[in-house]
């Protein structure tokens, strides 16, 4: 994906936080020791499968440990590297400090085809990374709590959490060394919908304040607005899904391995994913939109709304001035480049930087850490006692129209909402949309307020940075 010269992905985030740094008031030395990587832990391990030793290399690299656990997730691909884990675990670091989530930043990484394994083999494989990194205190509850990432899902934090348990069979907290889990596997609701929602909820806040919007020529809201989405894997089709079918957006373009699927006047999300299931991931052939092989030129599409939901890299040197598209949201981790962010932010496009508008994972993960250790399901206590007060009020007031002939009738469908307290999935969806917005709100007031702020990538920046720093002052740094 690399043009020539363009910096590494490591590199490229160093870039973007030292333009960001450069505008603040902290010591060289301070700024150093934020952006530098505290340690890698490269495991090479051998698994027994299909009659040989195969041999695996695997990362955990821990960015920064200002706050204790640090958290990211691990990715399964053949592309993983060094450089690659080091700038997502940079990336994890600042995210968790623009929404607050009391976590410093790691991340994983296994060099692998996960579509080369069964699952039994991948069973394997997982437990014995896993082994590894938990005899190191490199998954931990206290210390290093991974969760999902590309080519990762429940199913692998399922096995991480009984391998941690395993090898730990007296701690009580044990299901919190991993987040990301299936629901009855120690998880919570609403996990794997977490990133794609947080895209949802971060765009709605965008929307809300139209001078922000009109910055990058839009008017109204998300309803028809025109959106090329790339990648339609866990984030890429949650994000799309929902702006289709919740706020009515019109997916025209959805780019995937082997190509794009097109439709001017908007694309079923949910069809297409169904689609993709039974036809091993690939969109070719689908009958209800016109196909092309040519996924990278729909990146290029006249749009209102781009979304890379994918890899890193994918908007880079060789492509950025040809990006039509206004505004670009950053679903996946680092998919525009150092050069190419410039490119488009002298052409004026706005960007939604990926440490924010992908922060919906890790914020759900952390409900689900906190439930983990609070032993309870968000809700259980509450729920029939919200009912209870709800239903006091409605009797009443019906008592009321009744005895003074005032002949009120709520309507059923406010009567049924208001009676129905709130289960886990509303509040884990509730504690999302406010940890959007109130981070949202934080970067636009830098945004706005500074003279020599000019982007929403620099505020995120600028607003993460200084909190991480105030949490080493604090720590006697
Ligand atoms: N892998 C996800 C990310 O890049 C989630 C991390 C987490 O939940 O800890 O943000």
């Amino acid at each position: 994906m690399n043009v020539a010269g363009e910096p590494s992905f490591r590199d490229s985030v160093d870039l973007m936080f030292k333009r960001a740094a450069a505008l603040m008031d902290m010591s060289p030395g301070l700024q150093e020791k934020i952006r530098v990587c505290n340690s890698t832990y490269t495991v090479r391990f051998g698994v027994r499968l299909r009659g040989e030793i195969k041999t695996f290399t695997g990362y955990r690299s821990v960015h920064s440990e200002h706050m204790e656990p640090v958290k990211g997730g691990i990715r399964y691909a053949l592309s993983v590297n060094q450089d690659e884990v080091e700038a997502l675990a940079a990336l994890m670091t600042y995210k968790c400090a623009l929404v607050e989530t009391p976590f410093g930043g790691s991340k994983g990484g296994l060099c692998i085809d996960p579509r080369a394994w069964d699952a039994q083999e991948m069973e394997l494989i997982t437990r014995r990374f896993a082994y590894e990194l938990i005899k190191r205190d490199l998954i931990n509850p206290a210390q290093n709590v991974p969760a999902p990432d590309m080519g990762t899902g429940e199913r692998e934090m399922a096995w991480i959490a009984d391998q941690y348990a395993r090898m730990n069979t007296t701690d009580i907290n044990a299901k919190a060394c991993v987040t990301g889990k299936p629901p009855h596997a120690g998880g919570i609701q609403g996990r794997v919908e977490a990133t794609g929602r947080g895209v949802q909820y971060a765009l709605r806040e965008f929307f809300r304040h139209p001078e922000d919007a009109l910055k990058a020529g839009l008017t109204g809201g998300l309803e028809g607005k025109r959106v090329v989405v790339q990648g339609l894997g866990n984030v890429g089709y949650h994000a799309a899904k929902f702006l289709y079918e919740e706020d009515g957006a019109r997916v025209i373009a959805v780019i995937e391995r082997d190509g794009v699927l097109l439709d001017d006047k908007g694309l079923d999300i949910e069809d297409i994913r169904n689609w993709m299931t039974k036809n091993n991931g690939l969109l070719a052939g689908y009958p209800r939109a016109t196909f092309s092989p040519d996924g990278a030129a729909a990146l290029e599409l006249d749009c209102d709304l781009l979304i890379p939901a994918a890899l890193e890299g994918v908007i880079h040197l060789g492509n950025a001035a040809r990006i039509k598209a206004p505004l670009i949201i950053e679903a996946a981790n680092g998919p525009i480049t150092f050069g190419a962010d410039e490119i488009l932010r002298q052409r004026g496009a706005v960007i939604i930087p990926d440490m924010y508008a992908n922060a919906g994972g890790v914020t759900v993960s952390y409900f689900e850490w906190v439930k983990n250790l609070s032993h309870i399901r968000f809700g259980r206590m509450q729920r029939r006692a919200e009912e209870a007060r709800s239903r006091l009020l409605v009797e009443e007031l019906e008592r009321l129209s009744a005895d003074q002939g005032l002949g009120w009738q709520l309507t059923p469908n406010f009567k049924q909402k208001f009676l129905q307290g709130d289960g886990e999935l509303e509040l884990v969806r509730s504690g999302l949309d406010d940890t959007m917005r109130a981070a949202y709100n934080a970067m636009r007031e830098v945004w706005h307020g500074r003279q020599d702020v000019q982007d929403l990538r620099v505020a995120a920046y600028i607003v993460s940075i200084s909190r991480i720093a105030a949490a080493y002052q604090s720590k006697g740094l």
